[in-house]
């Protein structure tokens, strides 16, 4: 039977990257490498053949082998700044307790330059809910998140739907 890394041999070109992501975005999923069997990615390529069907996940140096012209370290970097700006936004000295409610509450910038007040609600798990800040405007809830036991997994959600999404 054939291993991968005969597979990827018979697929050695064609392949594009497709995204990157920070595997901490998915904190339920583990990601290996498809073609070296490296473990728990953290910053991983979604890369597709145009004779494969569906995608792969690589890390950097994979993806820079057998993408022709990839090379990962922007992307990287990009990724690096959004979990410095990820941490910043979960940092807790930003949180204050709401006077009417006790919730914690904080407003956000995020890099579009929208304001959002971001609220904690806490019972025995959590859930983030996020509303624009608009200066002369209604505001409008742009997050909702599912009750989770993970506050991080909560923020972490409501992060990256403020920020749009991907981090790359
Ligand atoms: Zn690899």
């Amino acid at each position: 039977m054939a291993t991968r890394a005969d597979i990827a041999e018979a697929f050695r070109s064609g392949w594009t990257v497709e995204t990157e992501f920070d595997a901490l975005q998915y904190r339920s999923d583990q990601f290996a490498c498809w073609f070296c069997d490296k473990q728990n990615l953290r910053w991983v390529r979604q890369m597709r053949h145009p004779r494969l069907d569906g995608f792969v996940y690589a890390g950097r140096c994979c993806a820079e082998k057998y993408a022709a012209g990839y090379h990962g370290e922007e992307a990287d970097r990009m990724m690096r700044n959004a979990d410095n700006r990820f941490k910043r936004f979960a940092d807790p000295r930003y949180w204050k307790p709401a006077a009417s409610s006790g919730n914690l509450t904080r407003m956000y910038k995020a890099a579009d330059g929208t304001r959002y007040r971001c609220t904690i609600l806490q019972k025995f798990s959590y859930k983030v809910i996020a509303w624009t800040a608009p200066k002369n405007a209604t505001p409008r809830q742009v997050v909702d998140t599912e009750w989770t036991s993970s506050l991080e997994k909560a923020l972490r959600e409501t992060f990256a739907e403020l920020e749009g999404k991907v981090t790359a």
